[in-house]
C-alpha cells in the first residue's frame, strides 16, 4: 500500500470539515501528513505509479471541500513547518502559518510581511495564491520556492523564473511548494507591530471572523471589487441552505451550522449571474474547489 512504512500520522474515512476553515466537506479516504517534504514526494510518485488521486492540503483557508468526501489520498502540509532564520531572510517550509511567520519577523523588527498577519493560511498556499492584503502580497518578498513537480523531480527556482500576479502563481496546477526563502527588510519594531494591530482590528470590524468562512470568495475583477457587486446587487445575508452571505462583507460567505458545499456552490452560481446579469461583470472564484470530476483527466497535482 502506498504509505506503507511512512512517517507520521494517517487516517481513514476522516471528516474532510476538520481541515478547512469553512467547516464543510464529506470523508476523505485516506488523510496523510507528511513528516517531510521527501515524504511528500515519495507518497506523490507512488500514487501517480498506482493511478491514485492525491490531492494538496495547506491551512484549507481558501478551499471549498465536496460534501461526497474524497477518493484516494488527502496530503495535509501542516506538519512541514522547518524554518531557518538568517539575516533578513527566512527560509521555511510550506506548512508554517503564514500568520505566525509574520508576527515573528515583525517581532524582531523585520519589515515585509506586516500585511500577512491576520491571513490564516500555510506559507505554501499563500504562494501559490500569491496571497495579498492592505497593500501588500507575498510575491516581492520571494527569493526563491522549492517546489515538488508532476514527473516527481524537486527543484528550486529563483524569483526570476517565476510568474505573479493578482492571486496568481505561475506554479499552481504545476508544481507543489515544499519550502520557500523569503526576503525582508529592516523596520522599527514597535511601528511594524502597532501596523500589524491596525491590520488585525480592521479584519475584526470588516470581516465575519466570528463564523467559518474561507475569505474572499471572488477574485477582484480589475478595477472594482467583487464585495461592492455583490453588495450593490442586493446579495448581503442572503441565503441558500446553511451557507449565507455575510451582513458584514459581502464577499465572504459564511457557514450558519450546517452549510454542504452545494450550499456554497449554489449561493456562488446564483451570485455569479445575478452579477453578470446586472453588471456584465464575469466574477471569477478565488477559493479553489476540490471535485471528483478533476480525477477523470490526466492525473497530474491536484491544486486547481
Ligand atoms: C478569515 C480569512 C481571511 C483571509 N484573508 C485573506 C487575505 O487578506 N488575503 C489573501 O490573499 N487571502 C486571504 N484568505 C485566504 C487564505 O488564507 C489564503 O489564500 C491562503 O494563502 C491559503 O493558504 P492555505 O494553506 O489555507 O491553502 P488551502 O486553502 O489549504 O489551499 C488553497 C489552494 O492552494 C493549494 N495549496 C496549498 N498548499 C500548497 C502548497 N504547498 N503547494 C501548492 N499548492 C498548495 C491547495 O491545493 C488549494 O488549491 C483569508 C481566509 C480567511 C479564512
Amino acid at each position: 500500500m502506498i504509505l506503507d512504512g511512512m512517517p507520521g500520522r494517517v487516517e481513514k474515512d476522516y471528516p474532510l470539515d476538520l481541515l478547512n476553515t469553512w467547516k464543510i466537506g464529506g470523508p476523505a479516504e485516506i488523510v496523510y501528513w507528511p513528516q517531510t517534504s521527501a515524504d511528500m514526494s515519495i507518497v506523490w510518485q507512488r500514487a501517480r505509479e498506482a493511478k491514485i488521486p492525491v490531492w494538496l492540503i495547506g491551512r484549507g483557508s481558501n478551499l471549498l471541500l465536496p460534501d461526497e468526501g474524497l477518493p484516494g489520498i488527502t496530503l495535509v502540509t501542516t506538519s512541514l513547518r522547518a524554518i531557518e532564520w538568517g539575516e533578513y531572510k527566512v527560509q521555511v517550509e510550506a506548512g508554517y502559518t503564514l500568520a505566525h511567520l509574520s508576527q515573528e519577523a515583525g517581532e524582531r523588527g523585520w519589515s515585509g510581511l506586516e500585511f500577512a498577519r491576520g491571513i490564516p493560511g500555510s506559507v505554501g498556499g499563500a504562494v501559490m495564491m500569491n496571497a495579498g492584503a492592505h497593500g501588500g502580497e507575498i510575491a516581492p518578498h520571494i527569493i526563491s520556492v522549492t517546489a515538488l513537480w508532476a514527473d516527481g523531480t524537486v527543484k528550486k527556482l529563483e524569483r526570476a523564473e517565476l510568474e505573479f500576479a493578482y492571486r496568481f502563481c505561475s506554479l499552481r496546477g504545476k508544481a507543489w511548494v515544499v519550502e520557500t526563502q523569503l526576503a525582508f527588510s529592516p523596520g522599527d519594531r514597535e511601528q511594524i507591530l502597532s501596523q500589524m494591530k491596525e491590520n488585525l482590528r480592521n479584519r475584526v470590524v470588516n470581516q465575519p471572523l466570528e463564523k467559518p468562512n474561507a475569505g474572499s470568495v471572488f477574485r477582484n475583477p480589475p478595477g472594482d471589487s467583487a464585495g461592492r457587486l455583490i453588495e450593490s446587487a442586493g446579495w448581503k445575508g442572503k441565503s441558500i441552505g446553511g451557507a449565507q452571505v455575510s451582513d458584514k462583507h459581502a464577499n465572504f460567505i459564511v457557514n450558519t451550522g450546517n452549510a454542504k458545499a452545494k450550499d456554497v456552490l449554489a449561493l456562488i452560481d446564483a451570485i455569479s449571474k445575478d452579477v453578470q446579469s446586472k453588471y456584465g461583470i464575469k466574477l471569477q472564484m478565488e477559493v479553489a474547489y476540490f471535485n471528483e470530476a478533476r480525477i477523470e483527466g490526466e492525473q497530474s497535482l491536484q491544486n486547481d
